[in-house]
């Protein structure tokens, strides 16, 4: 499953891929998704708007990130205003390049989450 969720694949049958593109072969359509899965057909958007919850998914990635390098601030400690913009940079520069997979990562979760949860959920029994 974890194997799935690393190359975007469907959460039901696990051999389709979600997306159109890869995540940098075309950046302004990274976020393209098939409707069905291609292999079995599943649903890619249960409902309108779907996918505005995966925002709060990435929310906790970059707050992730953000912790991650004030822990490395904390390390180093800078002393002078080079070292402060130096690990600021370095954040802003992790979520830049990194902006497009944590964007499609969001999703991918916030549908595999949602399935998974549906398993529980006498609604989408068939
Ligand atoms: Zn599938």
């Amino acid at each position: 499953m974890l194997s799935a969720i690393v190359q975007c694949k469907c959460p039901r049958c696990r051999k389709g891929d979600m997306f159109k593109y890869k995540a940098y072969e075309k950046i302004t359509k990274h976020l393209e998704m098939h409707k069905t899965c291609p292999h079995c057909g599943f649903d890619f958007e249960p409902e309108t708007g779907f996918y505005w919850g995966a925002m709060y998914v990435n929310y906790i990635f970059t707050s992730a990130f953000l912790v991650a390098y004030i822990i490395v601030y904390f390390i180093f400690k800078p002393r002078s205003v080079e070292g402060y913009a130096l690990i600021g940079g370095a954040y802003l520069l992790t979520i830049f390049l990194l902006w497009p997979k944590m964007n499609r990562y969001s999703r991918v979760l916030m549908l595999y989450f949602s399935s998974a949860a549906s398993k529980f959920d006498p609604r989408y029994w068939s």
